[in-house]
């Protein structure tokens, strides 16, 4: 991991990693300090007050929505489908270009996840090819806010309304983000549909320090549900009325979190800074296309994806590499080719847009404490690239 200042020997500038969660603690350092000793005085590790105060923060955050925090991301989205009451067998719809979470708890809930292909420029579900995958068992829809951009989510919304769906959002990587409808009006990634699910593992947006998640939403009832179902199900201690799950935010965790949802408008201008210079710099270059932007929603850049043509990406990967220059590829297989999730008849060639995006996407590094010098140093690296 970044350790600040030292000096590569080959290296003008501040050794580059994708995510520098040393450089982001050392600048808020005595409050997070401070917040993490008033949790060991108190040793109230598990409900402190903390975890009510941050969930008053995030709710503040989503212009007032119930907010629930759990144990990480994966769980925000099994604990929704647990609370509302989605049986075996049912059917949710959700884009094959995703990190394995939003599938995984889907097929251990016994449900059958039905995917669809994304669009070339956003990354997100096509929501043209939504309506056809619907059937009588279809209990919901996932869109999934990837690299920190939302999905189309107005005609989605509509589909979602025309056929009685509930909306799952799974905005671990968008968290912040802002989607602005027709009418003028705008919303959160998180508050759109029935059910918003995050993440705060280390290196998303809002990060902590080990894992975290939260889940968001206007409706009261289904807020005291998913309570209930992510505390045993429980609503009065040792009274279970129906099966739940144990998973929490530890306060330790709810502390730090109060303390870095503060700075969140920064860390988010950081980004997006960073993905400006990489647009100004990059855009001309022919064998790359930078990620496109969304007129309908901020884009909070998680990561910044770029999209190679006609070059070897292990090959540039290994270039950038000799330079001192991390690189990841999210995600290398989508979901219908993943061993564990092969279904009979739905091979390669199904999702043809997504299996082209595994094959030529590759994510530069982008975090809050970048500098100008590591920008220019990276994007100069990449225009002296000769296939
Ligand atoms: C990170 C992430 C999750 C899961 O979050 P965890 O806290 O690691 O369980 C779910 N969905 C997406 C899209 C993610 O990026």
């Amino acid at each position: 991991m970044g350790m600040g200042k030292e000096k590569f020997k080959s290296l003008s500038v501040k050794k580059i990693s994708m995510v520098d969660l040393h450089g982001q603690y050392q600048n808020i350092k005595p409050e997070i300090d401070q917040a993490i000793q008033r949790v060991l005085d108190s040793t109230a590790f598990i409900k402190g007050p903390q975890v009510a105060q941050f969930e008053k923060s995030l709710s503040d955050f989503h212009g007032g929505a119930q907010a629930i925090t759990c144990g990480n991301g994966t769980d925000a989205l099994q604990i929704a489908m647990m609370a509302l009451g989605f049986k075996p067998g049912d059917e949710i719809i959700l884009p094959v270009f995703t990190y394995v979470a939003t599938a995984e708890v889907i097929a251990l809930l016994g449900l059958k996840p039905i995917f669809v292909d994304v669009k070339k420029d956003s990354f997100n579900i096509d929501i043209d090819q939504v309506e056809s995958k619907i059937t009588p068992k279809t209990v919901a829809i996932v869109p999934v806010h990837l690299y920190g951009q939302c999905a189309d989510m107005e005609p989605l919304l509509a589909i979602a309304r025309k056929n009685k769906l509930h909306v799952i959002e799974d905005y671990a990587q968008a968290f912040g983000s802002e989607y602005t409808f027709k009418n003028g009006s705008s919303k959160k990634a998180g508050t759109m549909g029935t059910i918003g699910c995050t993440s705060f593992f280390p290196s998303k947006n809002l990060g902590c320090y080990g894992d975290g998640g939260a889940l968001v939403t206007n409706d009261y009832q289904l807020a005291e549900k998913v309570r209930m179902i992510a505390n045993h199900g429980q609503r009065i201690k040792y009274y279970h009325d129906e099966v739940g799950v144990n998973s929490r935010l530890d306060t330790l965790q709810a502390a730090i979190l109060d303390i870095k949802i503060k700075h969140i408008g920064r860390y988010e201008k950081s980004r997006q800074a960073v993905a400006d210079f990489y647009d100004q710099e990059l855009k001309e270059i022919t064998f790359l296309t930078i990620p496109a932007r969304s007129f309908d929603a901020t884009h909070v850049f998680h990561q910044y994806t770029l999209q190679l043509e006609g070059v070897d990406r292990d090959q540039f990967r290994n270039y950038l590499d000799s330079n001192e220059i991390p690189s990841m590829v999210y995600y290398p297989v989508p979901l219908h080719l993943q061993k564990a999730y092969q279904k009979t008849g739905v091979g390669k060639g199904a999702f043809p847009v997504s299996e082209k995006l595994s094959d030529c996407v590759i994510s530069l590094p982008i975090h809050t404490e970048m500098d100008n010098d590591q920008l220019s140093y990276i994007c100069k690296k990449i225009k002296e690239y000769k296939a």
